[in-house]
């Protein structure tokens, strides 16, 4: 094998090399302090600096407003399913769901496992093909849960919905950093680290100051946004590596160009691989509308499941890898996260009109 493959995996996914490699340099003996960062207490200077540069970091570059606050909270994404409806959905109070994929299905399940969360559009009875755009929201609603992209099945919801006063409570695990967002509708997004922002466990909380203010006093201290907030994100041992490595994305991002490069290149990744599948639409399918279409997951499929299945094979003997689709849905999936480099695009994109030609329908 060679040191480095393209990684197509949909999460945990390809990360920039020169931020591993940073890592590496400083993994034993960290700036010379005679030991490693992770054996440092969480209180010193060495940790709180990065700490707080992820944050500001955090601030900048995704072009956060003062008026929101950044958590940092262990337990992935997937916690964030259930401390959601934990803070805001308490009794009385009911929230609106758009179901538009698995993950919208695993976030729905948990706010009903807790109170009344109310499904306002769904097109899950499609195989979530399309994202549902007309629906008025409720104006007594808590707030209207989105996801804003459906990292298994390969859509995006390409617009923020106005709102008026409701806020969205947005899940942003696999497109977040890849374009600006209005931060004025936005009560609380989060992030599971694993895909653009750095190994998994984590969870970045994006949330408006007064959300953190009303949410739930009585619940265990953990699973409270304003003890996290009070807390500056160290109420207890932070994800200390989680962190750092979050960090070095953040600086990586930056020196890239910053989100405006990021959204320029998602573009980019995503015409090259639609461009190929447009082309050759008796051999290549896409599973959603194509105004839907996601630009960090893109699934497609072959005229037969074998070919699905030979494409992942053969494309990894290519140091191409993760390119099969979720076990339940048996197509093809290409995950184009920011770290992609264009030559793994490149690859791709030459891969599928050479395997076009090798494998005629
Ligand atoms: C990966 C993912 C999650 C789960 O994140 P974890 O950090 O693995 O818990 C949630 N939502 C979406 C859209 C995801 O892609």
């Amino acid at each position: 094998m060679p040191s480095r493959i393209f990684n197509f995996f949909p999460g945990p996914c390809t990360l920039p090399l020169s931020v591993l490699e940073k890592a590496r340099d400083e993994f034993v003996n960290y700036q010379d302090s005679g030991m490693s960062l992770w054996e440092t207490s969480h209180r010193t200077p060495a940790y709180e600096e990065i700490h707080n540069a992820a944050k500001d970091l955090m601030h900048e570059v995704f072009q956060i407003p003062d008026t929101h606050d950044i958590l940092m909270i262990s337990g992935g994404g997937t916690l964030q399913f259930a401390m959601i409806p934990m803070n805001f959905l308490t009794a009385g109070k009911f929230a609106q769901h758009v179901i538009t994929g698995w993950w919208a299905k695993r976030a729905l399940d948990d706010a009903r496992s807790v109170g009344d969360a109310r499904v306002i559009a769904s097109s899950e009875d499609v195989n979530y093909k399309y994202v549902p755009k007309d629906f008025k929201v409720d104006p007594k609603a808590e707030y209207l849960y989105v996801t804003t992209n459906n990292t298994i099945v390969g859509s995006e919801l390409h617009e923020y919905p106005e709102t008026g006063d409701i806020p969205i409570i947005a899940d942003m695990s696999s497109d977040i950093l890849t374009r600006p967002v209005p931060w004025d509708r936005i009560g609380l997004s989060f992030a599971g680290l694993t895909k653009n922002l750095g190994p998994g466990g984590m969870a970045v909380v994006i949330a408006r100051k007064d959300m953190i203010e009303k949410s739930n006093k009585s619940l265990p201290t953990y699973l409270r946004y304003d003890i996290h907030s009070e807390h500056n994100s160290m109420f207890n041992t932070p994800a200390m590596f989680c962190i750092y490595i979050m960090k070095g994305i953040l600086e990586w991002t930056k020196e890239q160009g910053g989100l405006e490069a990021m959204d320029r290149k998602a573009d980019w990744r995503a015409n090259k691989i639609y461009g190929v599948i447009d082309k050759y639409p008796e051999y290549y399918q896409c599973l959603v509308d194509k105004q839907d279409r996601s630009r960090t997951n893109l699934c497609f499929r072959l005229p037969t499941k074998e070919m699905d299945k030979k494409f992942s094979i053969e494309a990894l003997a290519e140091n191409m890898s993760g390119l099969a689709g979720y076990f339940q849905y048996g197509f093809c999936r290409a995950s184009l996260y920011n770290a992609m480099p264009d030559e793994g695009v490149e690859k791709l994109e030459q891969f599928m009109i050479d395997f076009m030609e090798r494998n005629p329908a």
